[in-house]
């Protein structure tokens, strides 16, 4: 893939290149993200969300038979259909990425998202599906939540059901099989488990993403590397984070999460109030833009130096929004995070600010 930033701008970029210590990934889980990304100059991916993929219009009913399943058999089932569709996704990826880091954050949000609103919709879900529209409404009703930000998601979604993590775990390491022996070059997947606020949570998502690895490894009749990590976005997370990097080869500090459950403002919300705010010398920033140093970046911090303490060789990156923000990124550098990642158009401006943020150290 060649380089997209030609001229006096490409030259910039690569002066920058030379001058900045930490590496610039991309959030990104479509392969012409991707794509794009690499030819911003991205150097891997730092977060795939899983659940884009869910969504697609051609699985969905899949996915909703899945989540309204009666029981774990009517689960499986289920998701035996999505998992060629998984193994295609990553499959797709892997080969953009050729051989480049690849970080998978396994599913995240609360189940109830993917779920049909509508009346119809449900009449049409339920002729797919041969299960009666009112038992469907009824099982949808059930996942119903007060506060689904704060509820059954992320890891606790992996521990409740583990098959559902399973199914994404075998994606991900039939797809890097694949394409290792397709292309001679080992994709390094980094599977990453969301939303975990204790160590134990951890060992259960690692201890299953290893016997899946084993499993499929064994199968393939082939060995790759890959890692097991976890997003950093709840405070609890980075005060525990030396009794975390006991389960962690990574962190990545999901700091739109860690912002919102730090301050304990809805980032969906948010927008009401936090203009005036900012007018009113409240927050210097926007804190879901630009890092809010005295609060949220002290927890980065605390994490950053604890998982450090344990675990020295523990890699440390950001996927939150402020990844590919100017002002975030000279504090990520600050604290010594190993990598950045931000979406694929902000790639460039990502390489620029950790060049600067790098020399302003010096
Ligand atoms: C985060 O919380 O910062 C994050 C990157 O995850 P998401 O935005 O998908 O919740
Ligand atoms: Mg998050």
């Amino acid at each position: 893939i060649e380089p997209e930033l030609a001229g006096d701008f490409g030259t910039l970029m690569e002066w920058a290149d030379g001058k900045r210590r930490m590496r610039v990934r991309t959030n990104a889980e479509t392969p012409a993200d991707c794509r794009m990304a690499r030819q911003f100059g991205a150097e891997g991916i730092g977060l795939c969300r899983t659940e884009h993929m869910f969504f697609d219009e051609d699985r969905i009913s899949a996915v909703r038979q899945m989540i309204l399943a009666e029981n774990e058999k009517g689960r499986r089932a289920a998701l035996a259909k999505l998992l060629p569709e998984q193994r295609g996704d990553f499959h797709a990826i892997f080969e953009v990425m050729a051989g480049l880091p690849v970080t998978i954050r396994l599913l995240d949000p609360p189940l109830h998202e993917f779920l049909p609103q509508e009346d119809e919709d449900f009449e049409e879900l339920a002729d797919a599906i041969g299960i009666g529209a009112d038992t469907l409404k009824r099982r949808a009703g059930e996942l119903h939540e007060f506060n689904p930000m704060l509820g059954h998601r992320g890891c606790r979604l992996g521990i409740t059901y583990p098959e559902i993590y399973e199914m994404q775990a075998r994606a991900i390491f039939e797809a890097a099989c694949d394409v290792a022996a397709q292309s001679g070059e080992a994709p390094i997947p980094e599977v990453m488990i969301p939303l975990v606020a204790t160590r134990r949570e951890l060992e259960l998502m690692r201890t299953l993403v290893e016997r899946v690895a084993s499993a499929v490894f064994e199968e393939k009749g082939r060995e790759l590397d890959y890692h097991v990590g976890t997003m950093i976005e709840l405070p609890r997370a980075s005060l525990m984070a030396s009794e975390i990097a006991k389960e962690a080869a990574f962190f990545s500090f999901g700091t739109n999460d860690l912002t919102q459950t730090t301050l304990g403002i809805s980032r969906d919300d948010a927008g009401r109030f936090l203009g005036t705010y900012v007018e009113k010398g409240v927050f210097a920033r926007d804190p879901f833009v630009s890092i809010d140093r005295d609060g949220v970046g002290q927890l980065v911090r605390l994490g950053v130096e604890r998982g450090r303490a344990e675990r020295p060789d523990l890699k440390l990156g950001i996927c939150g929004e402020h990844g590919g923000d100017p002002a975030s990124i000279a504090f990520c550098e600050e604290v010594g995070l190993d990598y950045v990642s931000a979406s694929p158009y902000r790639v460039p401006i990502a390489r620029l600010a950790a060049a600067q943020a790098a020399l302003a150290r010096d």
